[in-house]
């Protein structure tokens, strides 16, 4: 693939991206949490439910790149030191979004992963002052771009020096409606050809629909995916923004078991898969 040269997978070993004890490229990692952060009950009750159930990172967004500019914007720097005593209650990592160059540099004292999201994936400023930081970038598809565009973006954020990227695919825009997106599940596989990087799937913006996630969710152990990124809220009909994808924790429990009998399956089997 043309110009893809710090992200090719040619004469290089895969990459395993480290956060505290979570390792991305080996084994299967779960990230869930709320879409905001909305208030610190909230967090803190959603960070040790999803703690209990299995998951390895916690994800919350402080900033939310949000449609209509009256929609709820996030907490800002009180909803990272939301998810700073989250991670201290619960011992995970946590992952947020950031929006704007000129947050990148502090934000990374408060989060272990900076999240780009599909929407700024292309913002070639931001990749590159996210390149210039020294933690991991989880680097989420834009919802109209090719697999070509994604890894010129990744290799944006490596060419700085940041040699810790984790892709996520997030779902890309067509013509069905049902749902929210259409996941590219062929992504996995083909990222895994083309590239050294871990890639991780998000059922829930690729689909909008509860009822969609488990089902993807466990294709997405199958396809050979390094992980997960799942929404989860202690009242989903109250939740601030994504609320039809919400699970709830007790849903989010179910979903982890079955993630976890199935890579263990796959791992059992030989069925190859994470690696
Ligand atoms: C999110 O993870 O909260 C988010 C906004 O995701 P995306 O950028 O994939 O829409
Ligand atoms: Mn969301």
């Amino acid at each position: 693939m043309k110009n893809i040269k710090l992200a090719s997978i040619k004469d290089k070993k895969r990459s395993i991206i480290q956060v505290g004890k979570v390792r991305f490229g080996e084994g299967f990692v779960i990230i869930a949490g709320p879409c905001s952060v909305e208030n610190e009950k909230q967090t803190l009750k959603v960070a040790e439910e999803v703690k209990a159930a299995g998951a390895d990172m916690l994800r919350g967004g402080a900033f939310k790149p949000r449609t209509s500019p009256y929609s709820f914007q996030g907490l800002g720097l009180k909803g990272l030191k939301i998810l700073e005593k989250a991670r201290e209650l619960t011992g995970l990592p946590v992952v947020s979004e950031v929006l704007d160059t000129r947050d990148v540099s502090w934000m990374c004292e408060y989060v272990d992963v900076l999240q780009i999201g599909t929407r700024n994936m292309q913002n070639f400023s931001l990749l590159k002052e996210a390149g210039k930081s020294n933690i991991p970038v989880l680097l989420k598809r834009g919802m109209y771009s090719t697999i070509s565009e994604w890894l010129n973006c990744a290799e944006y954020i490596l060419n700085e020096g940041n040699s810790q990227v984790i892709l996520c695919e997030r779902g890309i825009r067509t013509f069905e409606t049902y749902t929210r997106n259409t996941l590219d599940l062929s992504a996995v596989p083909a990222i895994k050809e083309l590239t050294h990087l871990p890639i991780i799937i998000d059922p829930a913006h690729a689909t909008g629909r509860i009822s969609l996630i488990s089902p993807m969710s466990l294709a997405s152990v199958a396809s050979g995916a390094h992980g997960l990124i799942v929404e989860v809220h202690d009242h989903p009909e109250d939740a601030l923004s994504d609320k039809d994808q919400a699970m709830t924790p007790d849903e989010f429990k179910t979903l982890s078991g079955k993630v976890r009998a199935l890579q263990t399956f796959m791992e059992k089997s030989n069925l190859g898969g994470q690696e």
